[in-house]
């Protein structure tokens, strides 16, 4: 039978239609739909997608199975090197990595791997009905600092061989990112919080509310007789532009904006918090952060939302799927700009009165493409006289998130590099005996694959060194 040479298309709501809800875009495949996906996988014998997935999951085995239509083997084999496919097969970059080595790819389009992926994980999460069973337990405890993907893969990886395991969370919701970060269009709590009940069936402890550093210190977790320490605590600092307006009433960081509506519901009627809804919105950035945020706006009610972004659509680094998504939904791209100024008004006496004052507009200047930095990428050069107010009243910034050091100043002996990011071995152990480090809390913001990688192999270098204790 010929090759179909394109991917099967996925089913979403109508671009009209959900730029008015928080629904999930992307419907997921159906069954027929699926089976035909996997019918495309040549099975072919060098299997260069394994390599390209950072958890190397045995991807030609999964779909192999799903071929014969044992969704529930292959979600079993996926499960055996990711704890977190349901999540992975909606956010996973898979262009940039198992689809980019598809060797269908080299003359169609690659096979939908995410997209099988996200089938399995959905038909076991509907159809399952098995609860995970705690092990017995060894008798050695560790706590774990953050219940993003990588502090839950650690967790879950620890658990499963008999670890008493603590969760430290900051936040009253456990998830890390996959909650406060990622907006309930791309990826439905519902979905985390099962990861997470998953792990507490397991026997993992959830402790949200508690921040280390301040609710308690690492070295108090060692009083208390947790043996080692997982520190996931993600890179949550947003980074600011540096430029005059950044205080005015309307300004938001892209982590503040969405933690309100993610987290907090302010799109609901009666809100714990408050949050812009209609007007005019910009939004600084062009990465997956700030298509968030801007189909958030959208969805909040914005009448305008705008993306300023200071290179071309070709270097915009955000998933090429989102930013078809945010298109299609009308977020009007101002490319090649960069904010000078955020405008504000409320004092007559003193219009640059930050503290009382409001967004009325921001102050944007027209760039162009110039040498290649380090990167290889050609850097923006600003066209001088080319400045121009771009009408809004909220503004997000989604210019990038740095590691807060909060953990650091309070624990001896903690090293970190220039950016914040702690200081690990090809294990995961930092400077401090019997305290790991993974995610974005070492390598800054990065993907939930790599975090979700780093704590596995935290997980199997903590077993190793208790074991021998
Ligand atoms: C809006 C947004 C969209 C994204 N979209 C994608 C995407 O589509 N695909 C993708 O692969 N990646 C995406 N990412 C990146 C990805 O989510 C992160 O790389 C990943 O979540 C990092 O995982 P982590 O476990 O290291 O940290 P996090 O997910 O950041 O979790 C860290 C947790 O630690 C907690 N914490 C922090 N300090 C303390 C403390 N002192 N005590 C206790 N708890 C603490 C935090 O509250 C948080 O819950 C996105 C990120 C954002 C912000």
């Amino acid at each position: 039978m010929a090759i179909d040479p394109k991917k099967h298309e996925m089913p979403s709501q109508a671009p009209e239609v959900r730029a008015h809800n928080f629904n999930e875009v992307a419907l997921g495949y159906t069954e027929e739909i699926a089976l035909a996906e996997a019918s495309r996988c040549l099975n072919c014998k060098n299997r260069p997608c394994v390599e390209g997935c950072p958890v190397n999951i045995a991807i030609p085995d999964f779909i192999a199975k799903m071929k014969t239509g044992d969704f529930e083997g292959a979600y079993q084999v996926i499960n055996t090197s990711s704890s977190l496919p349901a999540v992975c097969g909606r956010v996973c970059p898979q262009e940039t990595q198992c689809e980019a080595k598809c060797t269908l790819g080299i003359r169609f389009e690659p096979v939908g791997i995410g997209r099988l992926e996200r089938f399995a994980a959905d038909w076991h999460n509907a159809n399952a009905t098995e609860k995970a069973k705690a092990p017995e337990a060894n008798g050695h405890r560790v706590a774990i600092v953050g219940s993003g993907p990588s502090g839950l893969t650690c967790a879950g990886d620890l658990a499963k061989k008999g670890y008493a395991v603590s969760v430290f969370e900051a936040l009253h919701t456990a998830g890390g990112v996959l909650v406060y970060g990622i907006p309930e269009f791309r990826l439905p709590k519902a979905i985390v919080a099962k990861e997470v009940e998953t792990l507490k069936e397991l026997g993992v402890d959830v402790q949200t509310n508690v921040v280390i550093g301040k609710t308690l210190t690492i070295d108090e977790l060692f009083e208390m007789g947790y043996e080692a320490v997982f520190i996931g605590s993600g890179a949550g600092l947003p980074n600011f532009m540096n430029i005059p307006g950044e205080s005015f009433k309307g300004v938001y960081s892209a982590n503040e904006f969405l933690t309100r509506s993610n987290l907090m519901k302010a799109y609901l009627d009666d809100p714990d918090t408050p949050i812009m809804k209609g007007g005019k919105v910009a939004v600084v950035g062009g990465g997956n952060v700030a298509m968030d945020a801007a189909r958030t706006a959208l969805r909040l009610g914005a009448e305008k939302v705008y993306i300023v972004y200071r290179r071309s659509m070709e270097e915009l680094p955000a998933r090429r799927e989102e930013v078809e998504h945010a298109v299609e939904e009308g977020i009007d791209f101002q490319l090649l700009r960069n904010p000078v100024e955020i405008l504000g008004y409320n004092n007559p006496e003193n219009p640059r009165d930050e503290k009382n004052g409001f967004v009325v507009g921001m102050k944007v200047i027209r760039m162009e493409l110039g040498e290649p930095d380090e990167k290889g990428r050609r850097r923006p050069v600003a066209i001088p006289g080319s400045e121009y107010v771009l009408d809004v009243d909220t503004v997000v910034i989604a210019i990038g998130t740095s590691p807060n050091p909060l953990i650091k100043s309070t624990t001896e002996g903690l090293e970190v590099n220039s950016h914040g990011g702690i200081i690990v071995n090809e294990e995961g152990l930092t400077s401090r005996e019997a305290i790991y480090a993974g995610g974005d809390a070492v390598t800054g913001a990065a993907t939930v694959i790599s975090a979700m990688g780093a704590g596995k192999v935290a997980a199997k270098a903590i077993d190793e060194y208790l074991q021998a204790k």
